[in-house]
């Protein structure tokens, strides 16, 4: 018997993923157990909206150690936790406050760590390869993640970070443009009353955001 990443069903009807393209053009037509990597409460509203609607309940996961100072990170842990139980979904979470080690990986030979563009695709791909190979491991059918809601992102660079972590680990990226909804889902996060965070995540962002 096919597996679903086998499965021509699964496959989309479309190239796997082009910012360029309408999210409707690329369609499953069997329901897809997804592991869905999420950066915060906030950015996950309307990607779990939008998934619910087609028939994917996604399972939740938490893995983000680029978030700082503790009590930053402990904040959207915390919101994430109780929205997920709010929303009855399962949640798998890696509890590791990574700033030391963050720190250090972005410091490692040959790593430009004050280029924004090389820190975030090193950030990217700590926290996406931790999705794939949790997915594969875990047995579901793809991986995807809430990072693709914010028009702020590195949207083509999480492809395809995304892309490569899916070959490496044999698993399916699910990939969504999910930031045509994006101010919608802030909406009804501070409708919700979620706590929204104000920077990015690590501290060169938050440097970013406040040393100006
Ligand atoms: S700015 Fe955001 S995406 Fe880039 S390295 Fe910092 S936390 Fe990660």
């Amino acid at each position: 018997m096919k597996s679903a990443y086998e499965n021509d069903a699964f496959r989309p009807k479309g190239p796997r993923h082009s910012g360029l393209q309408n999210a409707a053009d690329i369609f499953y037509d069997v329901r897809v157990k997804l592991l869905l990597h999420t950066c915060c409460a906030p950015c996950s509203v309307m990607c779990i909206e939008s998934l619910r609607a087609e028939g994917i309940d996604p399972v939740l996961f938490w893995y983000n150690p680029n978030i700082h100072p503790y009590t930053e990170y402990k904040n959207r842990r915390d919101t994430l936790i109780a929205y997920a139980a709010a929303l009855n979904l399962e949640l798998v979470t890696r509890d590791e406050y990574g700033l030391r080690a963050f720190i250090a990986g972005l410091y490692a030979p040959g790593i430009e760590a004050e280029n924004p563009a090389v820190r975030c695709a090193y950030c990217y791909r700590l926290r996406l390869e931790a999705a794939a190979r949790t997915a594969a491991e875990r047995g579901f059918d793809a991986f995807s993640t809430t990072l693709l809601a914010s028009p702020y992102q590195k949207h083509e660079l999480i492809c395809e970070t995304a892309e490569t972590a899916d070959r490496q680990n044999g698993i399916r990226f699910l990939y969504r443009d999910f930031r045509p909804s994006y101010r919608e889902g802030q909406r009804k996060a501070r409708e919700a009353g979620l706590y929204t965070q104000k920077y990015c995540g690590c501290v060169f962002s938050e440097e970013e955001r406040y040393l100006k």
